[in-house]
This record gives C-alpha cells, structure tokens and sequence, in this order.
C-alpha cells in the first residue's frame, strides 16, 4: 500500500496485492497515474478536489479511513488468485 510512488508501480506490475491511495485532483488523479496489474487497485474519493488545490495537504486522501483500506485488504485475502476491482471510488 501506498501513494501514487514508484514502489507502488514496481509492486503492481510485479502481480503482487497493491493498493494505491490517490487525490481525486488533476493531475495527480488515479485516472492518470493509477497503478496497472493484475492484483492492483486504488481507493480515491468520487469528487472534485478544487478546494486542496489551494492548500499544501489534500484533505480528500486524507479522508480514506484505515477501515477502507482494511476493508480493500480484506477483498485481497477473500479473492486471492482471481483478479482484484481495477478501482475503487469513494463516495462521499
Ligand atoms: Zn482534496
């Protein structure tokens, strides 16, 4: 797990569980900049992100709450072998 960094990528494209957490803000948005494989995901919210534009911390990603990403953890454990949900959007 991790932001959108090159660690991520190496891991996603390595076929290992990978989840990346993502700014819905352009363009460092999970459209652009997701991770691709197999196994790998991300969490992001489903909204504009104007307003963190303007700020040093985006309070969008920082909103994604350890239980989403337990959650997401635990979909990796129950699907093991199948192919995991390219993305997952938040909506808030
Ligand atoms: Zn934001």
């Amino acid at each position: 797990m991790a932001c959108s960094t090159g660690v991520l990528h190496l891991a996603a494209s390595l076929g290992v569980y990978t989840l990346g957490l993502y700014s819905p803000m352009r363009p460092i948005h999970p459209g652009r900049w997701m991770p691709v494989g197999r196994k790998a995901t991300y969490l992001a919210l489903r909204k504009d992100c104007n307003l963190c534009r303007k700020s040093t911390t985006c309070a969008c990603i920082e909103s994604i709450s350890v239980d989403e990403v337990f959650q997401q953890f635990n979909t990796f454990f129950e699907r093991r072998e199948q192919k995991v949900q390219q993305s997952v959007y938040l909506n808030r």
